[in-house]
């Protein structure tokens, strides 16, 4: 079948991560469809719509967070109790590999078990401080991170991102079944720069094309969260480290932010 992976059949206890009351993974197929951008904005979305919320990013290789929520250099601290406190911004408590490193330009080169041990730790060993929400913004695809992550926390529900092309959907459509294989509930897909707003006439352009995440979204039996503008700003802002939600909160993008934060608070409260 078409997104099917290999896994191996093993069954595992999922334990919760003290003072964190839900979980939602970001993950996307792709890299660079915008997965840290919409991780960070869903974070900011919810804490508006009145949590408190903390922001993983266990994008271990490619860690971003740090950047877009204008941190960078930041380096965390170890509390009496021996607990990592997380880094605030924007009301956000943030935990990122990109803290421990010394600069920006270092590649991480840990193998598989000591990236595993950093990972546990920045979710296991933080002071979260009775988060409502815990983000976690995934490596892309369906590596290792993923699927650890996956089978041993209890989260309430993914979310997948992508763009509307055929490249970013081929790849998005694995990340979605292996979430769909290990019994995660994907809440819905993020359509990222799906349409781009003439500034000069108000008018639509689909760039990458119209109808293709809907094709995918029912073929999978999944919901689409929310449409998000292609917006050179978001881009502009984000290098900057001020999200757009903060930022220009009345954007096309901010609202559609806003809108999704809502939907995924919906679902995943009615469950409870
Ligand atoms: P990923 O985490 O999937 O690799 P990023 O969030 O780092 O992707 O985004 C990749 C690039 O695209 C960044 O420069 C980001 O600012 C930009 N970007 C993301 N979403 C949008 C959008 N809706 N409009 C314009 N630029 C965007």
């Amino acid at each position: 079948m078409d997104g099917q992976i290999p896994m191996q059949e093993t069954v595992f206890a999922k334990r919760s991560v003290p003072g964190v009351k839900r979980i939602i993974l970001v993950g996307s197929g792709k890299g660079g469809v915008g997965k840290s951008t919409v991780s960070a904005n869903i974070a900011l979305a919810l804490s508006k719509l009145n949590g408190k919320v903390g922001l993983l990013d266990a994008d271990i290789y490619g860690p971003s967070i740090p950047k877009i929520m204008g941190v960078e250099g930041s380096r965390l601290q170890v509390s009496e109790k021996n607990k990592i406190i997380p880094i605030s911004k924007y009301n956000i408590s943030l935990v990122s590999m990109g803290f421990l490193l010394p600069s920006e330009d270092v590649p991480v080169i840990w193998r598989g078990p000591m990236l595993m041990k950093a990972l546990t730790q920045m979710l296991f060993d933080v002071d979260w401080n009775d988060l409502d929400y815990l983000v976690i913004d995934l490596p892309p695809g369906t590596g290792d991170v993923q699927l650890t992550l996956a089978q041993t926390i209890k989260i309430n529900g993914a979310v997948v991102v992508t763009t509307p092309q055929d490249v970013a959907l081929a790849d998005v459509r694995k990340a979605t079944a292996m979430f769909q294989k290990v019994e995660i509930p994907v809440l819905g897909v993020i359509e990222n720069m799906a349409y781009f707003i003439c500034p000069d006439s108000g008018k639509k352009y689909y760039i990458f094309g119209k109808g293709k995440t809907s094709e995918f979204a029912s073929a999978y039996g999944i919901k689409i969260l929310g449409s998000i503008p292609l917006d050179p700003e978001v881009a502009e802002l984000s290098d900057k480290g001020k999200p757009v939600v903060i930022e220009k909160p009345d954007s096309e993008v901010a609202k559609a932010f806003i809108a999704i934060g809502k939907i995924i608070k919906e679902l995943v409260e009615k469950e409870e």
